[in-house]
């Protein structure tokens, strides 16, 4: 046991240093790219038009399937792809990286890509959790990657909660609340910290996020009813008024909740397979994340703008956009992988996301 921990601590002192390489390399690759392309200059301008522009789509998708000139299933492909742009978007708002000194627009945009992205938690409380996710990342106070099944052996729960916030938040709330009680005792959270998380899990999802979620479940419900009662034969008939909801129900589930529920899957997948967790070395970047970018993980990329291949490089650098990110990504990783960051380590599916294979038996 005193050989491992010898051996972290040293792995420790060398990481820190090659945390600081793949640093000046990943921020030199973003500064070059800036120069040879001036017109990268006007970050808020490209942020405001990816924006509008995946709206726009968003809008005209679910038009076109609303006068039957699209099918449901390019309606539910186009709107999940044009919302992981606004994830992005999301993500970079939350490190103020559009409209700095102009409120009101960072707020209009904000807004827009919550409501055009409901089934998730308000982006303004998700930047508290964010930023301790960046503090923290892979140990049990990290809730925003705890509440994406993050750490969890895989079986048919993780498989699937994996995008569902709410029933999955329910379902791992007692534990995440046992840790986090721990942890303020410990003295490793303050308890305004605590108090903060906790105002987020009452009211992170108020008001139309918890308001999407039981519609969806009544959807489902409803569907399956009918599905069981032809299957057997059995004679039922929903009462009028609970059919006459579906006019309104189905266009909302084909257009915006299904689809942003997909979006969630492939982005949850992906960003809780290439997060380590539980044996992480406190502000050990190197072990917090690996990269994913083999093509067989293509289909979850397409729907989460390439996160699992470039996720990792904004752990070590964190104030660049997603776009920057993507552009200057075969130069991270090239230093990356030089300085041992892991590539593709499908292993954390069967060791629970523990970064190494000695701490599996104690998980
Ligand atoms: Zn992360
Ligand atoms: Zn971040």
């Amino acid at each position: 046991m005193n050989t491992v921990i010898e051996s972290t601590q040293a792995t420790s002192i060398n990481d820190e240093q090659k945390t600081r390489i793949i640093r000046k390399e990943v921020q030199l690759a973003s500064k070059e790219i800036r120069e040879k392309y001036p017109i990268l200059k006007h970050q808020n301008a490209i942020g405001f038009f990816i924006f509008s522009f995946s709206i726009g789509m968003i809008i005209l998708s679910a038009i076109g399937y609303l006068q039957g000139k699209i099918s449901v299933l390019l309606v539910v492909l186009s709107v999940a792809f044009w919302t992981s742009f606004l994830h992005e978007l999301e993500h970079d708002l939350i490190h103020f990286m559009y409209f700095k000194k102009n409120k009101f627009l960072q707020n209009v945009m904000m807004l827009g890509v919550w409501i055009f992205r409901p089934m998730t938690i308000n982006p303004w409380f998700r930047r508290a959790i964010h930023f301790h996710h960046h503090r923290v990342s892979g140990t049990k106070t990290d809730v925003e990657e705890r509440g994406l099944t993050n750490g969890e052996s895989w079986n048919i729960r993780r498989l699937i909660t994996i995008a569902d916030i709410l029933f999955g938040g329910i379902l791992r709330a007692k534990i995440i609340r046992r840790d986090i009680i721990d942890a303020v005792k410990s003295g490793e959270l303050s308890k305004t910290q605590a108090l903060e998380f906790k105002r987020i899990k009452l009211y992170g999802m108020l008001p139309f996020t918890t308001f999407l979620y039981l519609i969806w479940y009544f959807f489902l419900i409803h569907y399956a009813v009918l599905f069981v009662t032809t299957a057997l034969h059995i004679s039922y008939q929903s009462p009028d008024f609970i059919t006459a909801q579906f006019k309104w129900i189905n266009p909302l589930v084909a257009i915006l909740i299904f689809p942003n529920l997909f979006r969630m899957y492939c982005l949850h997948f992906i960003t809780s397979n290439m997060h380590y967790y539980g044996d992480v070395e406190s502000g050990n970047v190197i072990q917090q994340t690996q990269v994913l970018n083999k093509w067989y993980f293509i289909p979850f990329q397409l729907f989460c703008f390439n996160f699992g291949s470039t996720h990792a490089i904004h752990h070590f650098v964190v104030n660049e956009t997603f776009y920057i990110r993507q552009l200057t990504a075969s130069k991270a990783h090239k230093v990356m992988r030089e300085q041992g960051v892991r590539f593709n380590d499908l292993g954390t599916f069967k060791r629970a996301n523990r970064y190494f294979e000695h701490k599996v038996a104690t998980a």
